[in-house]
């Protein structure tokens, strides 16, 4: 059922600027049947695994249209492995022993990774053969995979919610995104706020939204207005900056060396969480130390001046990085994720912290490491030792964990700063999954028990002698910045479409001002009470 003109659908707003286009829907993802037998027909079985391998390998070709010529190497490698006769008359005796024909070329496709693994060649394609095998059994069952974006026009993209792989394959066309599911510290929210794309996430109402309809993204309101327009939008605070310089240093969040370039062009005192993981999030293969010397020197060389705080991988739970070859988990979030990860792969983070010594040498630029999803002062400590063996870089932790924030004052000494993660620190202090739009509510910054945690941490930082800065989402919002700067935080780092809105808030207020306002906001019981407070008191300057 859809929604009559003039609906109002609630979520979170990422962003500052309202958006009025057309709706795009975008079709769940839908999970491939489990293996079977079919049901006698061998004959059929073979013509439809022929025709479903035909039709993946012209969705190939029609992919080489698009891409450099690397890439259409790689296609072209891919093609002629999908079109093995080999690997056909594999299939074939499978369906011959009965498997259906998506079974059997999937069973086909892991028979001949058994017989070709060692062949380095081979095995470099092997993850992107068992893709393909799996859009094959797709086929088979007229099921879609992966997303169907438009290329040209401007949409709204409405979708329950987009993982990283996903939102990699935003194209210009979308310039608005409303998310079912997903709060506002997931994926979607990061990367919309990067690429300054207006979205509303944790929108349960938009379930109802048809493709075609016209509706208002109204970030500032935090709602989606159904066929509204952009006169209806909510407008955000005006702040007038009274200094030249902000109360405190705001850095620029990246992930990629457009993200610096970007990041360049904005007011940003260097950069505050460079986010390593995102290079590799569809990478099948480990990067060489010397590659990844070469990258990290040219995002170095490119990123804004001033520190550059460079976190160390951090995969697993929302960020699959498909070369670590993770284990299931039943919990990923509160599973060997950030620097657990170095129980299996000391040697990925080791290489690293080599590469970016390598890098920081080459491009005389000032590096921070840090390492996230730590959850006691021993590993922080581990991972101080580990890097200052390895490189000359200031070293922090990422303070992501009620269990990190209880232990600051053990690790006055034993590192220069801490960063605060207030999206996953969110996510285990409420106990809410990040990703789970029924709990976006508990995820929302203004939430008292988070900012008084954050006031201790603040506190406690400043006793133990560790700089510290907040990089997570909440210090996007150039409110709480404010109030981040008035309990205490030495710096904040925000997304780079924010930096120059944050930059402006907190140069229109002193910092006595910010610690009034944060005084004000701590005894607010709720959300929605904290969030009134800091806007009226900010209004009353
Ligand atoms: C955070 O958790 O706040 C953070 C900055 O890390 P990420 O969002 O990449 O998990
Ligand atoms: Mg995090």
């Amino acid at each position: 059922m859809g929604h009559s003109a003039g609906a109002v659908l609630s979520g979170l707003g990422v962003g500052l600027s309202p958006i009025v286009g057309e709706v795009y829907k975008v079709a769940p993802h839908t999970s491939l049947p489990a293996r079977a037998k079919h049901s006698g027909d061998a004959q059929k079985e073979k013509a439809s695994l022929r025709s479903a391998i035909s039709s993946v390998a012209q969705h190939l070709e029609h992919l080489m249209t698009k891409v450099d010529q690397t890439s259409i190497e790689i296609f072209e490698a891919l093609k002629m492995l999908l079109e093995d006769e080999d690997l056909f008359e594999t299939a074939t005796a499978e369906i011959e022993s009965g498997w259906n024909a998506g079974s059997a070329f999937e069973i086909a496709v892991e028979t001949f990774a058994e017989l070709l693994a060692g062949d380095a060649a081979f095995e470099e394609r092997i993850a992107d053969l068992r893709d393909l095998a799996r859009r094959v059994h797709a086929e088979i069952f007229g099921i879609k995979l992966g997303l169907d974006i438009p290329e040209t026009g401007k949409y709204i993209l409405v979708g329950d919610d987009f993982s990283p792989a996903d939102t990699a394959q935003f194209t210009p066309a979308v310039i608005g995104v409303v998310t079912i599911k997903g709060g506002p510290t997931s994926h979607t929210a990061i990367i919309c706020r990067s690429r300054s794309i207006p979205a509303v996430v944790s929108c349960a109402g938009a379930k109802d939204l048809q493709s075609g309809e016209r509706v208002l993204v109204d970030p500032v309101g935090d709602r989606v207005v159904v066929g509204g327009d952009v006169s209806l939008a909510t407008q955000s605070i005006e702040f007038v900056a009274k200094s030249a310089d902000p109360i405190i240093p705001v850095r620029a969040n990246i992930g990629s060396l457009e993200d610096a370039i970007a990041a360049a062009t904005t007011s940003a005192n260097g950069v505050g969480l460079f986010r390593t993981e995102l290079l590799y999030l569809s990478s099948t293969t480990a990067p060489s130390l010397e590659a990844q010397a070469q990258s990290y020197a040219e995002i170095l060389a490119a990123s804004p001046e001033g520190p550059l705080v460079v976190r160390t991988i951090d995969a697993g739970s929302d960020k699959p990085v498909p070369f670590l070859d993770m284990p299931h988990e039943e919990n990923p979030a509160l599973g060997v994720r950030g620097f657990r990860l170095i129980q299996e792969h000391r040697s990925f983070i080791e290489d690293q912290l080599k590469s970016l010594e390598i890098a920081r040498e080459k491009t005389g630029r000032e590096v921070w490491v840090m390492a996230p999803m730590i959850s006691t002062s021993a590993e922080a400590i581990e991972f101080a030792e580990l890097a200052r063996k390895l490189g000359r870089f200031k070293v922090g932790v990422m303070v992501e964990t009620p269990s990190v924030a209880a232990v600051l004052s053990d690790l006055a000494g034993k590192l220069d700063f801490i960063s605060v993660g207030t999206n996953d620190l969110s996510q285990y202090l409420f106990a809410a999954d990040r990703m789970n739009a029924a709990l976006g509510t508990l995820l929302n910054p203004w939430q008292p028990a988070l900012i008084r945690t954050l006031a201790n941490i603040a506190a406690e930082s400043d006793a133990a002698g560790l700089s510290s800065g907040v990089c997570g989402e909440s210090a996007s919002d150039p409110a709480f910045a404010v109030v981040l700067a008035g309990l205490g935080f030495k710096s904040v780092s925000s997304s780079r479409s924010q930096v120059g809105a944050v930059r402006s808030a907190l140069s229109s207020v002193t910092l006595e001002q910010a610690r009034a306002i944060a005084q004000a906001v701590l005894k607010q019981p709720t959300a929605e009470d904290a969030k009134a407070t800091a806007l009226s008191e900010l209004a009353s300057l």
